[in-house]
């Protein structure tokens, strides 16, 4: 059974899907105008994290997760640039697909863009006009939020909050202070399509509640994002779609990742407080950018630092020590035992299944000064468990490869001829050049490990 917290009762639920032979979940992706910072890989491992695990107890799960690519600061960055909104919009969409993959996130099964949904934005928009719902000013259609008597729902605010909260400005023509955006009229330079309202473009809002349908219809299970998506954005979705399909609900569980800290603020583009995934995959491999992720709570702020990631990475040396230890070889994928499952199954008990995935590299570390040798079952349980969290997806022998960019250590074939060189010099008992060979490497960062089987190297 699974358990998630829903943000818009407050409460860890029972999952109780619409149809258990298919589920279906939105999330909120990126904006690309620019490379993703770790703050943004947040949101997108975590939802990863959840999507494996529905795929293994449901037959069929469509996780649809968007792409903004019409937006204000994409015309800005294009202003800036001077380059065309395609193109920018085209390279960072290529640069995001390219580091969530070295996360070992999953691509979701349908990644829709707004500018393929233009024609469904303005379909729902008129239906707004016509329920009453939105009305028009001057080139822009508003959303009226004293319309919907039970707005504010998923952040339970009341209107005075929801003034202070949203931030905007009291434009002549709104109606209400709370009011936002539908459709904004473009300049002719401006990106823009024709609507009933004019040239224009769509509000972000729209964009997802407009995908979300298309896509997963009116009313669908889980819909997810950061936090700080909760208001304005994850309410204004749930207005326009509710009053569009004269619905109750648009999905039935929202959840919301924390926030990723850098010394104790969100990061953030603006605060200028962010790594880029980019940056931080030359300071440690993807997957133990993954495993930092995922080493608190989804729904508790993290704090990330460069020293958390370096722990991050020891843990997966250990673990993939372990993996030599009992004889890795290509696996296929099997269930994990009832344990992990169950942490999982407990609103993504993340931490919980970390633990107990140390508590089997110790036991293994421990049975090797004791026994030696591979066990088959040690190394299944080791590797389904780690496969729930996307992590130990990769061979010891390619793990212990990776190497910071910035290091000019020994290439592997430099590494494996002094290796054979060093195995003549055993052989020959010129024990002093065997040795020199090794405390050289060792020099060098590169680690040899003996074992009956031959030896193996790791750079330390
Ligand atoms: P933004 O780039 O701010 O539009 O955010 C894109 C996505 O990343 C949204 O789902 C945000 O909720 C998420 N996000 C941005 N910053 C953080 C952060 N520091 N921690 C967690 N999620 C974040
Ligand atoms: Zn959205």
């Amino acid at each position: 059974m699974l358990y998630l917290h829903n943000t818009l009762t407050r409460a860890k639920e029972e999952f109780k899907p619409i149809d258990p032979n298919h589920i279906k979940m939105y999330v909120c992706g990126p904006t690309v105008y620019d490379f993703a910072h770790l703050g943004n890989a947040r949101a997108i491992v975590v939802f990863d994290t959840l999507y494996r695990l529905l795929q293994r107890h449901y037959p069929q799960v469509t996780y649809a997760r968007n792409i903004t690519d019409v937006d204000d600061k994409i015309m800005a960055k294009a202003a800036e640039t001077g380059e065309s909104i395609e193109t920018i919009t085209t390279r960072t969409t290529q640069a995001f697909h390219d580091d969530m993959a070295a996360l070992n996130a999953l691509p979701p099964t349908v990644e829709p863009r707004a500018t393929q949904y233009i024609g469904e934005m303005i379909d729902m928009i008129k239906t707004l006009i016509k329920k009453g719902h939105a009305y028009v000013g001057e080139g822009h259609v508003l959303f009226n939020v004293p319309s919907m008597p039970d707005y504010g729902q998923l952040s339970r605010s009341t209107h005075d909050e929801l003034i202070a909260g949203a931030r905007v400005d009291i434009a002549p023509y709104k109606k209400d202070a709370t009011d936002f955006v539908l459709w904004k009229p473009s300049t002719k330079e401006q990106v823009g399509w024709d609507s009933p309202w004019g040239r224009g473009r769509p509000g972000w809002h729209i964009e997802c509640s407009a995908m979300a349908a298309k896509n997963l219809g009116e009313i669908f299970d889980i819909h997810g994002g950061g936090l700080d998506l909760r208001f304005p954005h994850h309410e204004n979705e749930i207005a326009q779609s509710r009053c569009v399909h004269g619905t109750t609900v648009m999905a039935n569980y929202w959840l919301h990742n924390g926030f990723l800290m850098a010394n104790g603020e969100k990061m953030s583009k603006s605060l200028g407080n962010f790594y880029t995934v980019r940056d931080l995959l030359t300071v440690a491999p993807g997957e133990a950018l993954r495993l930092a992720l995922l080493s608190s709570h989804y729904a508790k702020p993290l704090d990330f630092s460069i020293e958390a990631l370096q722990a991050a990475k020891a843990k997966l040396d250990k673990w993939y020590g372990a993996l030599r230890v009992v004889n890795w070889t290509p696996h296929t994928t099997g269930k994990p035992n009832s344990e992990i499952e169950d942490a999982l199954l407990d609103d993504l008990n993340t931490p919980l299944v970390i633990s107990h995935i140390d508590g089997l590299v110790k036991h293994v570390h421990a049975r090797r000064i004791s026994q030696g040798g591979g066990d088959e079952g040690v190394k299944n349980e080791l590797l389904n468990s780690a496969h729930t969290l996307g992590l130990l997806q990769q061979s010891p022998e390619e793990w212990f490869r990776w190497q910071p960019a910035a290091q000019t250590g020994p290439t592997e074939s430099e590494i494996e001829a002094q290796i054979t060189a060093r195995l003549a010099a055993r052989q020959a008992k010129n024990y002093a050049e065997s040795d020199r060979i090794r405390d050289a490497l060792a020099a060098q960062g590169v680690i040899l490990e003996d074992a009956a089987t031959g030896t193996t190297w790791r750079r330390g």
